[in-house]
């Protein structure tokens, strides 16, 4: 233990880091025995044999290895592998999985998220056959995934997933498919052979994976549209499994760049086909089924980021501290107890290093929970459609209707409780598909805010935890592998869809009514938390979202300098910013959600309360630094939005831009009282000044946009306290246990 972890604390402070008791609170699987069982498996493996891997400079080959294979075995014999199973197919979970598996993947992830990738790659394999498969497929495929049993003889199924092609074909835009599909050979009465080329590029498991499931569009009149087929080691032709890609990142894991030439049945088509005019038609076309694939993978993703920020916090910890030791001072100084966490700006970025990987995980394993609840309600869904018969039009039809009254639920449980129509509410509440709706419009949000926040966001962050180590950081000793994982959340970042794909799909899902009617509700969720826990900054965040709002609304309503449409997918200068400036919000708010049922949950057993306060003080200061930030990041892209898509009246190169006209200045006199002396005077010199520009005619600069301005004043406003609270917590770092040594190798 540390000398200081002695130092008797007041009741409040954070005695150590948080452990499992305090992540399954606020993760809510404190009651899900065997997910505890799971993570402590995939934590076995991760701090041992893979971190033993890395620290033997298994990460320096491209190829895959012996020992990058030997990895494999432990992957099955922890659970790891066959947790995306059902219980009849030799997994060990009943129902959904999607959060199973983000514990999975956040467990590897702390250590390597090359490992991590390794072991999810395989269920991205067989995830359209589990997906939209048929019974089948299914019972082929995922059952013979299962980990071999003592005795049992049988190939493992091993599988990757090929998308994406050499360019300049499949990437972000993936309709441009070059693999092909054509007929080889259809005898009368019998099922067709198909003729499949496809070549892959960045194909992870591809050292050894014996099952591919690969995206190919039809070059034959009788076969329409595109499809996913399963191709398998074996099949007769061409199963070349390629050169291994030169990556900079997640070496633990297989890729390379493999070609395809194979005949297979049409059997093989993921979810099957129907034949009418002597066409094959698939059931399901590529887009439709990684749609439906990716969604619930990309999480996993977002949350290999957030384990790496959250592991970052103990190595930096221990060097900062010990950074002096051995030099002038002894024990017992504070050179020699504190080392670099004397200094106020080696803890504040670490507290932002920590405030964002606790809002990161927590958006992530939000995510992850949410997608667990959709699932049997997407069954329940399509088994609905199926039994009327609707596809198409005629379902979407019927899908928007149920949209229509998820949207008056919504509205009802946003009245105060004595206004509310309970019966109405009843009613719509029993409908499994208003239910579904109300979860769809927010999955379509969650997962790619979290994809894109957790990695983008994320891997700026671990460049700041690596710059804490100093030289030590980019080396290959560095403790915590900190510098191999700032450039692995590069490749979290890109893989399955990089940023632009996230942003991209977040314009068009954020804008839909059933969203942002929860949404606003969410603002006055966050005005009340604020009064019962002002320290959480729940009162900054409400405002920063009500900005938001206000911003998005103005932009779809308003149009640019020239006339032309602000808020259009072609202007991705528009869209894209407030995207991001979503993501911030979304990972405060929950953020500060977990960081509520930690303290309503840990209050219920007097065993926890004691020693959980002190994290739970300090989780508060950090939800107060991650939403002044989130607040911060929110009112700059606002109002670069909301102002630079305006011209000034009189813009050349004479005036001065930056002044304050004497009409803005009565606007902003009667939102911020006493605004800024020196505005005024450099408003009364300008004013004085003959070519000043504003003499022409009236100002507009602020026409219109008086709501706007009144709002970022007050989020600025609701600032006050934030920087303290990023003082507690900072000294609170130079103050928790840590243990002698990380408790996996370097
Ligand atoms: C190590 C590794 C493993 C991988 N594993 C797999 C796998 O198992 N299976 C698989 O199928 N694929 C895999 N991939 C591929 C990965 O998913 C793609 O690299 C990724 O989707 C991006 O495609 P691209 O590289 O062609 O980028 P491009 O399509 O060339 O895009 C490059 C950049 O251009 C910009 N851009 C492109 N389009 C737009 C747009 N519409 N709007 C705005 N900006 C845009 C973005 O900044 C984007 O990041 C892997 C990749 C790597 C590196």
């Amino acid at each position: 233990m540390e000398a200081l972890a002695a130092e008797i604390k007041s009741p409040a402070s954070l005695l150590a880091l948080p452990g499992d008791d305090v992540r399954q609170l606020m993760w809510r699987f404190a009651d899900r025995y065997e997910l505890q069982m799971l993570a402590q498996a995939a934590r076995g493996v991760a701090r041992g044999p893979v971190a033993r891997l890395v620290a033997a400079g298994g990460r320096n080959s491209h190829e895959w290895t012996a020992e990058k294979a030997a990895l494999l075995p432990h992957f099955d014999e922890s659970g790891i592998t066959a947790a995306v199973l059902e219980p009849e197919q030799g997994g060990f979970i009943a129902g959904p999985k999607n959060f199973a598996l983000a514990l999975i993947a956040f467990e590897l992830a702390w250590v390597d998220a090359g490992a991590a990738t390794g072991s999810l790659a395989g269920n991205l394999g067989l995830a359209p056959i589990h997906e939209r498969g048929t019974p089948e497929q299914r019972a082929k495929y995922i059952n013979a995934a299962a980990p071999l049993k003592p005795g049992e003889k049988r190939k493992q199924v091993r599988a990757a997933f090929a998308l994406t092609e050499p360019l300049p074909f499949v990437g972000v835009e993936t309709g441009m498919l070059a693999g092909k599909v054509r007929v080889a050979e259809w005898k009368k009465d019998g099922e067709p052979t198909l003729h499949v080329e496809k070549r892959g590029r960045f194909i992870t498991n591809m050292g050894f994976a014996n099952v591919v499931t690969a995206a190919v569009d039809s070059d034959d009149e009788r076969i329409k549209g595109s499809c996913m087929v399963i191709l398998e080691e074996g099949d007769p032709g061409i199963f070349d499994r390629g050169t291994p890609t030169k990556k900079l990142v997640h070496q633990l894991s297989s890729t390379s760049d493999p070609v395809f030439n194979l005949k297979v049945p049409a059997n093989r088509i993921v979810g099957g086909y129907t034949i009418k005019d002597g066409v094959i038609i698939p059931n399901f076309s590529h887009s439709e089924i990684i749609e439906a694939v990716f969604r619930r993978t990309r999480v996993t993703v977002g949350l290999m980021t957030s384990a790496k920020l959250l592991s970052a916090v103990e190595p930096v910890i221990l060097y900062q501290r010990r950074r002096f030791r051995g030099g002038e001072g002894g024990p017992g100084t504070p050179r020699y107890e504190l080392g670099i966490q004397q200094k106020e700006d080696a803890l504040h970025r670490l507290v932002d290093i920590w405030a964002t990987g606790e809002a990161s995980a927590s958006l992530g394993f939000a995510a992850a929970r949410l997608f667990d609840e959709l699932d049997p309600l997407e069954k329940q869904k399509d088994a609905w459609l199926a039994e009327r018969k609707l596809t198409g039009r005629a379902a979407f039809k019927e899908l928007s209707k149920k949209q229509s009254e998820a949207m008056e639920l919504v509205e009802i449980n946003s009245r105060p409780v004595g206004e509310r129509d309970l019966k109405r509410a009843a009613e719509l509440e029993k409908d499994p598909l208003v239910k579904f709706s109300i979860l769809d419009s927010l999955a379509s949000v969650l997962c790619p805010a979290c994809k894109l926040w957790n990695t983008g966001h994320g891997a700026n962050m671990m460049r700041e935890a690596v710059s804490l180590m100093g030289g030590y950081g980019i080396t290959e000793e560095c403790p915590g592998f900190l510098g191999q994982k700032w450039m692995d959340a590069q490749l979290e970042a890109t893989y399955e869809g990089p940023e632009a794909v996230q942003r991209l799909q977040l314009s068009v899902t954020m804008t839909s009514g059933l969203f942002l009617a929860q949404f606003e509700n969410w603002i006055t969720e966050m005005r009340r938390i604020a009064s019962d826990r002002p320290g959480t900054g729940a009162c900054t965040l409400g405002t920063a979202m009500q900005l938001w709002l206000w911003t998005l609304k103005h932009v779809q309503s308003t149009p640019d300098a020239d006339g032309a449409r602000l808020y259009h997918k072609t202007r991705q200068g528009v869209t894209f910013p407030l995207a991001d400036a979503l993501c911030w919000l979304l990972a405060a708010r929950q953020f500060i959600l977990d960081l509520i049922e930690l303290e309503t949950k840990s209050a219920e057993n007097p065993s926890l309360t004691d020693g959980l306060a002190g994290t739970v003080a300090f989780f508060t200061d950090l939800c107060h630094v991650q939403t002044a930030r989130a607040a911060g990041e929110t009112g700059r892209i606002c109002a670069e939005i909301v102002h630079g898509y305006n011209r000034h009246p009189a813009w050349d190169e004479t005036s001065c831009h930056a002044c304050y006209c004497a009409d803005e200045l009565k606007t902003l006199e009667g939102i911020i009282p006493g605004i800024d002396d020196s505005a005024r005077a450099y408003s009364d010199v300008t004013e004085g000044n003959e070519s000043h520009p504003l003499k022409a005619g009236p100002c507009v600069k602020f026409a219109g946009l008086e709501a706007f301005v009144r709002l970022r004043a007050k989020l600025d406003g609701c600032l006050t306290g934030c920087r303290l609270a990023k003082d507690r917590a900072a000294e609170s770092l130079t103050k928790v246990m840590t243990r002698e040594a990380l408790d996996y190798p370097v």
